[in-house]
């Protein structure tokens, strides 16, 4: 049977537009990874009657209820209150929550006040969540045919509560197991990837599938569920490689995190190395793959070639290229990569130049214009990139130093170096 969830994020600081509703943010995608559907987030302030509203609501509507926040010990903390109240359930005094309350202000040498104790007060019929990560237990009990989940608002709290304790009572109400598998893109937008995969997300029940918009990609999930593991990705092989012949170059991997790491193994494999002489991106494309440990076996070292003078004395790039083209061009990312492939004596190396804003440069080139450069072999590819005037420094050099990777992806690939 699949499940509806609605979650009730209980604060006045949210609604006055305090701290955003990042616990709703986090639940929900869990809950998409179980496969639970969320069609609503309500968000009420701190008052009893209007989370008895919202919740009188929300259990017409959904048979999973999860709320967070407004489990702790203060007066305007009434979440348990309110939500007994909705089910018609009393609240009683759960001594082993009170002395893991004792407990943890011990550890924290301060004295328990009395309405600490509010915490420990769980509605009749109840599991308690243990929390180890605060001290405000959450609850979870089944009443008129609805679950019903109290976590802590704090974000970490409610994190780690919602991992270690709901998804396993969450897991324990679906009968059989749901996998996923999540093909990951570069390059096509959500919108674009959506409408090449229209048809086919409207045919599929069984596995569904949604794509995501990530930073640095699309992301398409594709969701099964099965009474075992190897029958829920049975349900998914074919769809998958249907996704795959879909989006074509544009796939990057499946179930990978990113295009450093997809070039990381990409080089091990292969047995080469890189090198990088990067301009805008300041050192950004370096940086992204030597995160991962080992990189020492594939990468050489980069080149922050910010002045023309560094261009030039280090990296070779001729003045006169400098002087007719601008540092901006595709000659200079081409000498550029070129010249960095030659003084780290790497296999491959990666050149980055453009605007990054927030002005445009000496030459009238536009925020955004980028010349991203791969060189191996006697050979050098330059690829234009516009990321547009209105980008963010943070945003061309971002997207400048991803599309860099993904030239180099396509280059180990075997793929066109274009996109189209
Ligand atoms: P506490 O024991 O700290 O009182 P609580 O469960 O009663 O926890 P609240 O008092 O509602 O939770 O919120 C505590 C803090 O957690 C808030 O000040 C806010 O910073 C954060 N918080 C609450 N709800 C959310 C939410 N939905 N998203 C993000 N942060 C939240
Ligand atoms: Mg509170």
């Amino acid at each position: 049977m699949s499940h509806t969830a609605e979650l009730i994020a209980v604060g006045t600081e949210l609604l006055l537009g305090n701290i955003a509703n990042t616990d709703a943010q986090m639940i929900s995608q869990g809950l998409s990874e179980l496969g639970i559907n969320v069609f609503y987030h309500t968000v009420v302030g701190d008052n009893p009657d209007r989370v008895r509203q919202a919740v009188d609501i929300a259990k017409k509507r959904a048979d999973i209820l999860i709320t967070t926040g407004g489990l702790g010990p203060t007066c305007d903390d009434l979440t348990k209150v309110a939500l007994a109240q909705a089910f018609g359930r009393k609240l009683f005094y759960h001594e082993p929550s009170a002395q893991r309350i004792r407990d943890r202000f011990a550890a924290m040498g301060r004295p328990v006040t009395e309405n600490n104790y509010q915490q420990a007060m769980i509605p009749e019929g109840a599991t308690v969540l243990d929390n180890d990560w605060g001290t405000a237990p959450g609850v979870a009990f089944a009443a008129d045919g609805v679950h019903v989940l109290m976590l802590p608002g704090p974000p970490r709290e409610c994190e780690m509560m919602f991992q270690h304790r709901a998804v396993p009572y969450l897991r324990g109400l679906s009968d059989g197991v749901i996998a996923s598998r999540t093909v990951k893109t570069f390059g096509i937008g959500e919108s674009a990837a959506e409408s090449v995969l229209r048809d086919l997300m409207n045919a599929l029940h069984n596995p569904t599938l949604a794509p995501y918009a990530k930073p640095n990609g699309t992301e398409l999930r594709i969701t099964a569920h099965a009474d075992t593991e190897a029958e829920a990705l049975a349900l998914i092989a074919p769809v998958e490689e249907q996704v795959k012949a879909l989006m074509g170059h544009y796939v990057i991997g499946v179930d990978v995190d990113s295009l450093e790491e997809v070039c990381f193994s990409l080089l091990q494999a292969q047995g080469l190395t890189l090198g990088t002489a990067e301009s805008c991106t300041g050192g950004l494309i370096a940086k992204l793959i030597t995160d991962r440990p080992g990189s020492s076996a594939i990468f050489r070292g980069g080149i922050v070639s910010y002045t023309n003078a560094v261009k030039h004395h280090v990296l070779g790039v001729p003045q006169d290229l400098l002087d007719t083209y601008g540092a901006v061009s595709p000659q200079v990312a081409e000498a550029m990569a070129r010249g960095a492939k030659q003084a780290l004596g790497c296999d491959i190396a990666l050149s980055s130049t453009g605007v990054a804003g927030p002005d445009p440069d000496d030459r009238g080139n536009p925020i955004g214009l980028v010349y991203l450069g791969i060189a191996w072999g006697d050979q050098c590819v330059v690829k234009a990139l516009h990321a547009g005037t209105m980008a963010t420094r943070e945003r061309v050099r971002n997207q400048a130093a991803q599309h860099s990777l993904d030239l180099l992806r396509r280059h180990l690939t075997g793929l066109p170096l274009e996109e189209s």
